[in-house]
């Protein structure tokens, strides 16, 4: 189980930390110092508020209790999809054409960022176009070819395309699917060397990273706000950032209710043959399937399997990624029962109700942004951005996102998990079910 102990944490032992040419140690913060902003978290979220208040001058300072990129920006599955976790479709009908155009812009800008920054700062992350979204059932094929159609006729997204089950089967390399959504525009890469890149483009611009610096709390001067470690340092700032997605524990209850934190298993296996590695993914692609509790895989630059899943719904687990993921992972490729898992490692995401992403003020000044819903390696990029033209008094993106509506998980701070399990233990056995039907159909 990790515990983030005042010194703070080393990177989990990934395939990704593992791959790391270079990585620059931040130090940690041991006096008190002033700034414009503070930002607290050095994942996706806060490295981009950072990078993009530095870039205007705002005099900058972020505090990350571990290592930049230690939380799920260091962990994922490196997929950079296209919109919210909700079709465009459903937002639609929950919001109106209007707004759910406005997210679809939002959402595609977020994806031009990573990009941008990719390409800007020269970030050497691995990126690659293509992922695949794979129905597991007829219906979830059926709602595939609908929101194609949709997403080309109305938004007119031309990268997105629908491939029937022959086409997906010589794709992917398994019989398992009976469609898929096919999608050129989005793309995947290595996440911890993306969150270094944006680290050491916000540095770059005079930003100060301090590293193995917890914060514990802060307080409303009047005209500043003291923003407490647990070292003892502190930093005063006119502006407060919280970017701790779901690892922010105690700092904020008032926050934090909005989002349910869970845990997500990923295993890199040892480098495969070009043979194998193109008869199970022909155009190196991610592929995630259509099921609420989802696989998500693609091949490492190297040529690995990162094959992710088996999320669990307790607030704290040390669960054998192996265990849980390698049958996932056979199931679907039992040619690599004597392939070699090289890595194997856990990371926490945070769920909203909705899906989509929680943005706010706990009072003037002070942000929070969280529960991307297992995408936020797009999403991220423009919340920072948002967030920072937001401090210099553009507000347009930011209130986009502030309008959506959150409800807090049922349950209060002791019974939400047990409430949550039972939900979500109703959604994988309907889909349990679905796939059992589908297949006694076919
Ligand atoms: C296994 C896994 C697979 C995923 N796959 C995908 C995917 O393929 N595509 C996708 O879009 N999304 C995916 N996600 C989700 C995505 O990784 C997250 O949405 C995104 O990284 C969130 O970034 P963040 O910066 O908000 O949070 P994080 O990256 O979690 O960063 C929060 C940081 O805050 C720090 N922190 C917490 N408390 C304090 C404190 N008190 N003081 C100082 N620092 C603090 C933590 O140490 C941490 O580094 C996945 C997540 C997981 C776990």
């Amino acid at each position: 189980m990790e515990t983030n102990a005042s010194i703070g944490l080393e990177h989990v032992d990934s395939y990704y930390a593992a791959s790391l040419e270079n990585a620059v140690d931040y130090p940690a913060l041991t006096d008190a110092v002033r700034c414009d902003v503070c930002v607290v978290g050095g994942g996706f979220t806060g490295l981009s508020t950072a990078l993009n208040l530095a870039e205007n001058e705002f005099d900058t300072v972020l505090l990350e209790a571990n290592r930049v990129g230690w939380g799920a920006s260091g962990r994922n599955g490196g997929q950079l999809g296209s919109g919210f976790n909700e079709s465009q479709r459903e937002l639609e009908k929950n919001f109106g054409r209007q707004r759910a155009a406005l997210y679809w812009n939002l959402c595609e800008e977020a994806k031009r960022e990573v990009l941008y920054r990719i390409r800007k700062h020269q970030i050497d992350c691995d990126f690659k176009f293509g992922v695949i979204g794979a129905a597991m059932t007829r219906s979830a094929a059926d709602d595939y070819r609908q929101e194609v159609d949709h997403l080309r006729s109305q938004y007119d997204y031309d990268s997105v395309q629908y491939v029937n089950r022959s086409e997906i089967q010589q794709l992917l390399g398994t019989e398992r699917y009976r469609a898929g959504k096919y999608d050129r525009g989005a793309g995947h890469l290595h996440p911890l060397k993306y969150a270094i890149g944006l680290a050491e483009a916000a540095s770059a611009n005079n930003a100060r990273i301090f590293e193995k610096t917890k914060v514990k709390s802060y307080r409303n001067l009047g005209l500043e706000f003291k923003v407490r470690t647990e070292s003892g340092a502190s930093v005063f700032a006119k502006h407060i950032v919280f970017a701790c997605n779901a690892y922010i524990g105690k700092v904020s209850a008032s926050f934090s209710r909005w989002i349910m934190p869970i845990h997500s298993f990923m295993i890199a296996t040892e480098p495969l043959s070009e043979q194998t590695a193109r008869q199970i993914n022909r155009e190196d692609i991610a592929v995630y399937d259509s099921r609420f509790s989802l696989d998500y895989f693609r091949l490492s630059a190297d040529r690995r399997l990162l094959f992710g899943g088996g999320e669990k719904y307790y607030p704290n687990t040390s669960e054998d990624a192996v265990k849980i993921v390698r049958p996932r992972m056979l199931s679907l490729y039992p040619e690599l029962k004597d392939v070699r898992i090289d890595y194997a490692w856990a990371g926490q995401f945070a769920l909203t109700l909705n899906r989509l992403p929680s943005i706010g003020q706990l009072e003037e000044n002070v942000f929070y942004a969280q529960g991307y819903s297992g995408h936020g390696v797009a999403l991220t990029n423009i919340v920072g951005k948002a967030l920072s033209r937001k401090i210099a008094g553009f507000p347009d993106q930011y209130d986009a996102f502030a309008e959506i509506p959150h409800s807090a998980f049922p349950g209060g701070r002791y019974l939400r998990w047990p409430m949550y399990f039972l939900g979500m233990l109703f959604y994988v056995t309907r889909d349990r079910i679905s796939i059992l039907l589908d297949r006694a159909g076919s």
